[in-house]
């Protein structure tokens, strides 16, 4: 193909955008699209397709069909108003692969604020790291793939099979963002989401379940406390019941995850209980986060841990004295593994062309969309992107020349992936 750019000069144009993707970074930390307020964020990226000459379109979460997929996780808010928002780069050619460039525009709380040492939402730069509540989580990997497809534009190419630029919503708590595009029809021959990988593959994940528990004990005056029954000390024996069911899912762990130190994590994330200093503690509430193996059915999980709150109820002395209750709100995800294949050797050659070396397979022990769009899509999906530090919590920082790397190695990739000719 006479048109096919070399490495060289798709280095060189990519790396003359290196100024727009940090201001789109700066951008988009300064949006602050934290859970019900990821609109801000969705402007910014609209702003940013329509700058790449292609029409951004929204793709709004629909309540009853997410309620009814397969692909999507239970929710108890109102998603009205939300939209994930692509842009599709049409194919010039023939030939082709077709591909997914997908990021996630949402991003966690930035508390506690006051143990930061910077402005979390100031997007403050420091030598070559950008800080600031998902500048790793991931906005520079949205910026760079805003800086791979415009270097490839500024050569005057298009791919000779269709390119869907995805930015999508609430991939921090039920994936669903990414299902809505997935039933607005999105499918491709591969996806890549260049999340925070250090410039890695990540081709394995586990699943996530959200769940809480729920415990009502008995309200009295404190005066006459072992009248009542104390519900967050009765939740005490619920953590500890989890926590050994957290050690048993370690026990034994499949490839690839028997590579990884501790893959199943169980994370006590908020706890809501009583209501006042001088009076028995009537209701607790405790969220929390598990992870289950590739292959490993969620509604299994679920069963799992509702035997283990129901054996504590059971046995401890406490605790069977209250009312106790596993509720279901948030992700409900399963993992997966992609052990080889040609997405993982394209995307390993083009990055091994940028940084001269080649990425290793990561199994993650987070999730991320790439299942939606593996498992409900047909669409092998892994992850690739940048180096990023201390994501979801104090002083989050991502390293802007990985995001420049991941921007060059992305457009190496929609080179020799998709292929490209000249745009009419
Ligand atoms: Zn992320």
């Amino acid at each position: 193909m006479a048109d096919t750019p070399s490495d060289e000069q798709l280095l060189a144009t990519v790396a003359e955008g290196e100024a727009e993707m940090e201001a789109l970074l700066s951008d988009l930390v300064r949006a602050r699209p934290v859970f019900g307020a990821e609109a801000d964020g969705q402007d910014v990226m609209r702003r940013a397709f329509a700058g790449l000459g292609l029409d951004p379109v929204d793709v709004p979460l629909d309540a009853d069909a997410l309620r009814a997929s397969p692909a999507a996780s239970p929710f108890s808010w109102d998603v009205a108003g939300k939209a994930s928002v692509i842009a599709r780069w049409p194919s010039g050619g023939e030939g082709g692969r077709s591909l997914i460039l997908n990021g996630h525009v949402d991003v966690v709380s930035a508390a506690p604020e006051a143990l930061w040492s910077v402005d979390p939402w100031a997007a403050t730069r420091d030598g070559e790291w950008m800080y600031g509540r998902g500048a790793g989580d991931m906005k520079a990997g949205l910026a760079a793939i805003v800086g791979a497809v415009a270097g490839l534009r500024r050569l005057g190419l298009a791919p000779c099979a269709p390119v869907e630029l995805q930015s999508v919503v609430e991939e921090e708590c039920t994936g669903n963002g990414a299902a809505a595009c997935l039933l607005a029809g999105s499918r491709a021959d591969a996806a890549v989401l260049t999340e925070p990988t250090a410039g890695q593959i990540w081709n394995a994940q586990v699943g996530v379940l959200w769940f809480s528990v729920r415990v009502a004990g008995t309200p009295a005056h404190a005066a006459y406390a072992s009248s009542g029954d104390n519900a967050i000390e009765a939740t005490y024996a619920v953590v500890r019941a989890l926590r050994a069911l957290e050690e048993e899912l370690n026990a034994a762990p499949p490839p690839p995850f028997d590579a990884v130190e501790h893959p199943i994590n169980l994370n006590v994330g908020t706890i809501r209980g009583g209501d006042w200093p001088s009076t028995v503690a009537g209701e607790c509430v405790t969220e929390c986060r598990l992870a289950c193996y590739p292959g490993e059915r969620v509604a299994d999980l679920r069963a799992r841990v509702e035997e283990t709150v129901a054996a504590a109820a059971r046995d401890d002395a406490f605790l069977s004295r209250c009312e106790v209750e596993v509720r279901y709100d948030g992700f409900q995800c399963e993992g997966y593994e992609l052990a080889g294949g040609p997405l993982i050797d394209a995307v390993a050659d083009a990055a091994e062309r940028v940084s001269g070396t080649r990425p290793g397979l990561v199994a993650s022990t987070a999730t991320t969309d790439a299942r939606t769009f593996h498992l409900y899509g047909d669409t092998p999906a892994i992850c690739f992107g940048p180096r990023a530090e201390r994501i979801h919590s104090i002083d989050e920082r991502v390293h802007l020349p990985s995001m420049l790397s991941t921007a060059q190695a992305v457009a190496l990739f929609v080179r020799d992936w998709c292929g490209v000719t000249s745009a009419q």
